[in-house]
């Protein structure tokens, strides 16, 4: 089959779906490969380094979509990409089956195949194609060294012949995989570390990562405020009471907040307030990774860095990945690769779109005319 990748066309966005090495083992299984031209150079990647992997440089989108059989991208396709889209043709991309349900249907209606990214269940089995978790972890990096860049002080303690500096103080909300990224990254940079999670079975991993967990005041058997199956549910008002509450004493001394909560298929919870924002120091840095979804903190700008008037910066970017898009890409490409090497079992370059497999079937949004979002829980755990 024809793997081909076309450039990106969101505003800023520098990831591509394939590089040079995942063409490489997608040849492997027998695929041939395309690539548009310019697709993986905001990235890192030249023309030529697809060249010398075996890729075919296809000079158009027209022409790459024309002639490939499997179309790998990272954002979901546009309308524009949605035109080009054509019966038999398979779509892996990112692709939010709720948000974009229109295109969901007008896939199915064409006989499209589309497999979305963000489906992929979350089964260990699946980890090695799971493209949140390696967006989450790169997010989470990239937040502590923006926070990091704002920031005009050290985030490790020093004793200098000019004086004493003592450690910044970080605080990060939520310990999901980007929280946990920003607390290795955080405290791998010397910075005294604190997380809050309403999952309290996240303790020992922060922990474990160096950094102190926040335990709130309440008794041992209520501190969780999570549901069942490892995903936060909606916290009860006591517990956001007392969650808010902790937030308040530690807001005055905490130099940088991140927060990355996120409750599945929700807006994300407000967890640090405007008065909290207003008891922080001149100088100190909130960055919230859940600006997309509404943000936790009350006063983020989605897409901005603003300062406030008593001197701190929130920060409310949402491209973190594409901040860094050769770290990105590889990734992605590779998460991409393992679907695919899944997905053509004979690796003889044949595709079979095996629905009966748990983890084909929970990504797979559209096939066989049909829209099959949402799909079955997933058997295996
Ligand atoms: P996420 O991005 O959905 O949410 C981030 C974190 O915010 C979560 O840890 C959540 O508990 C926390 N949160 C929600 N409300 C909060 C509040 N009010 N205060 C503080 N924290 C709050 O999380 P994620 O990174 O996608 O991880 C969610 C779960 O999925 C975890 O149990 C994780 O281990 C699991 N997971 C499993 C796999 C796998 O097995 N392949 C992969 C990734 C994640």
């Amino acid at each position: 089959m024809k793997i081909g990748t076309p450039k990106e066309l969101f505003d800023g966005e520098a990831r591509v779906a394939m590089t040079p090495d995942s063409a490489q083992q997608l040849q492997k299984l027998g695929h041939d490969c395309l690539i548009e031209a310019g697709a993986g150079v905001k990235s890192g990647f030249d023309d030529a380094l697809y060249e010398a992997a075996g890729v075919t440089v296809v000079k158009t989108a027209a022409a790459l979509w024309k002639e490939a059989d499997v179309v790998a991208k990272v954002r979901a396709p546009s309308d524009a990409e949605m035109k080009k889209l054509r019966e038999g043709q398979t779509l892996i991309s990112f692709f939010s089956p709720v948000a974009d349900e229109k295109k969901m249907q007008a896939a199915a209606k064409k006989g499209a195949t589309v497999i979305a990214m963000e489906m992929i269940p979350r089964i260990s089995r699946a980890q090695k194609m799971d493209a949140l978790s390696s967006m989450a972890n790169i997010a989470g990096y990239r937040a502590v060294i923006e926070a990091g860049n704002n920031f005009g002080r050290f985030f490790t303690g020093q004793i200098t012949a000019a004086g004493r500096v003592p450690p910044a103080k970080v605080l990060v909300v939520g310990a999901g995989v980007a929280g946990l990224a920003a607390i290795g990254t955080s405290t791998s940079l010397g910075a005294i570390t604190l997380a809050f999670d309403v999952r309290p079975e996240v303790a020992e991993q922060v922990e474990s990562m160096g950094a102190e967990f926040v335990y709130l005041d309440f008794e041992e058997e209520q501190q969780d405020g999570s549901s069942s199956g490892g995903y936060a549910s909606v916290s009860s008002p006591e517990f956001r009471e007392a969650q808010l509450a902790k937030f308040r004493e530690l807001a005055p001394e905490v130099d940088i907040v991140i927060t990355t909560a996120l409750i599945p298929n929700r807006e994300a919870p407000e967890l640090w307030t405007e008065d909290m924002v207003k008891a922080m120091k001149p100088g100190s840095v909130v960055v919230d990774l859940a600006a997309e979804k509404g943000g936790n903190c009350k006063l983020t700008v989605m897409d901005q860095k603003i300062v406030t008037d008593n001197g701190v910066t929130i920060i409310g970017y949402t491209d973190f990945p594409s901040r860094m898009g050769a770290q990105a890409s590889t990734l992605y490409a590779t998460n991409i690769r393992h679907l695919l090497t899944d997905l053509t079992p004979e690796k003889d370059g044949v595709i079979n779109h095996n629905m009966e497999d748990d983890v084909i079937r929970g990504a797979t949004i559209a096939h066989a005319s049909e829209v099959t979002f949402p799909p079955p829980p997933p058997k295996v755990a």
